[in-house]
């Protein structure tokens, strides 16, 4: 079996989510029914939403779970207009799940740059909201990610949330790579809105969640049976809900910890090769995400190469499996067509061991000093 390093695609289930799936599944109902199955049923999803809402510091009827993070995010930006909104600022290291969602919205677009380190340019962002024309601009609306999931870049939320609030604007954080791997405080971010996935923290796939401040305006976009307090029509996930709060409660205390030390270990060996340029050292990053670029070594050519050699890692962003295409954070970050084309991410989560990184690190150099040369002498 090959050895996984790609949890920032999707971190495989805990056994702790697998048992409380199983146990919802045998308790069988629907949660809108009101006999003994479907009170079980809604007794699961109640219980869940409560441990999330202690676990993101938020109010339990402020959850609104979803199937996934591209729908919280789709949700957000789609009620954007309707709250008054005719610009959306997107930082340029957003999720495709913000990015086109934000270009399908019909509203304007701006993008917030980001430094050479990969974090949202503040100062860009003040200079912006203080110019802003609320007749001709209308509300501010600011959408800034919690950590990127390419290059594990933490970025300033509570910053960025004090300036949006400070022009009475609404702010979204896309914290699907943030939760599980390090501490997420809705309250504290001052987010208006903040979108959450199971399966990048050990939960299964298919279900995630929308954070609501209670000051935070949404039009529901899918109609019918009117669950989630109407904000969310569709029988609840149970099972995946009730997966989705073990895996996070799961998570152990020193897991943060033990992935930055199997990281930092990663990286000093892999930035002494030379040719190694490591994309978003100096900033703080999570503690499980290594991106880096390999001269000469296409992204799609490393992949294939670690994958025959027993390692599933990714080229930058892959959140579709097979889709690899130049990344877009990493231009924005500085990178040059070249850096951005020979870029990999390699993420580790709670299954990773110090034997996984060094057996890695021995495969990787071995195969890019045996390919080396060549690629030199085919420039
Ligand atoms: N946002 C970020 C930052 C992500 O990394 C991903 C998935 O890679 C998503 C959103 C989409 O989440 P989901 O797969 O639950 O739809």
């Amino acid at each position: 079996m090959s050895v996984y390093l790609d949890h920032n695609a999707t971190s495989p289930l805990r056994a702790q989510a697998r048992e409380a799936m199983a146990r919802a599944y045998d308790a069988g109902g629907n949660p809108s029914s009101v006999h003994g199955p479907g009170r079980a049923a809604r007794a699961i999803v109640e219980t869940a939403r409560a441990s999330l809402a202690r676990h993101f510091v938020t109010r339990a009827e402020d959850v609104v779970f979803t199937s996934g993070g591209t729908e919280a995010n789709n949700l957000v930006i789609a009620s954007a207009k309707a709250a008054g909104v005719k610009r959306l600022i997107i930082s340029a290291i957003e999720h495709d799940a913000v990015r086109d969602a934000a270009s399908a919205s019909g509203l304007q677009v701006e993008i917030l740059p980001v430094t050479p380190e990969g974090v949202a340019d503040l100062g860009w962002l003040e200079a912006r909201l203080s110019g802003w024309d609320r007749d001709a601009d209308g509300v501010p609306f600011v959408a800034l990610m919690a950590a990127n999931n390419e290059t594990g870049v933490v970025q300033p939320v509570e910053a960025a949330g004090r300036l949006v609030r400070e022009a009475e604007g609404l702010f979204h954080v896309d914290a699907v790579q943030m939760a599980g791997k390090l501490a997420f405080d809705f309250a504290g971010s001052l987010a208006h809105y903040a979108a959450l996935s199971a399966h990048k923290a050990g939960g299964p796939q298919g279900v995630g969640a929308l954070l609501l401040a209670c000051d935070a305006p949404l039009t529901r976009q899918m109609h019918g049976g009117g669950q989630e307090t109407g904000r969310r029509s569709g029988t609840e996930n149970v099972a995946g809900i009730a997966g989705f709060a073990a895996a996070l409660a799961a998570v152990e205390v020193d897991e943060a910890a033990r992935m930055a030390a199997l990281r930092d270990a990663l990286q000093l060996r892999l930035e002494s090769v030379e040719g190694v340029r490591i994309w978003g050292a100096g900033a703080t990053r999570l503690p499980n995400t290594l991106c880096l670029s390999a001269d000469g070594w296409l992204s799609e050519i490393q992949v294939i190469a670690m994958d025959l050699a027993g390692f599933a890692i990714s080229a930058g962003s892959a959140c579709s499996s097979g889709k690899v295409r130049k990344s877009r954070v990493l231009e924005a970050m500085g990178a040059s067509v070249d850096e951005a084309a020979s870029a990999i991410r390699i993420s580790l989560g709670w299954t990773s061991t110090q034997d996984d990184v060094d057996r890695f690190a021995d495969a990787w150099m071995r195969e890019y000093a045996r390919i080396r040369p060549r690629l030199a002498a085919a420039v």
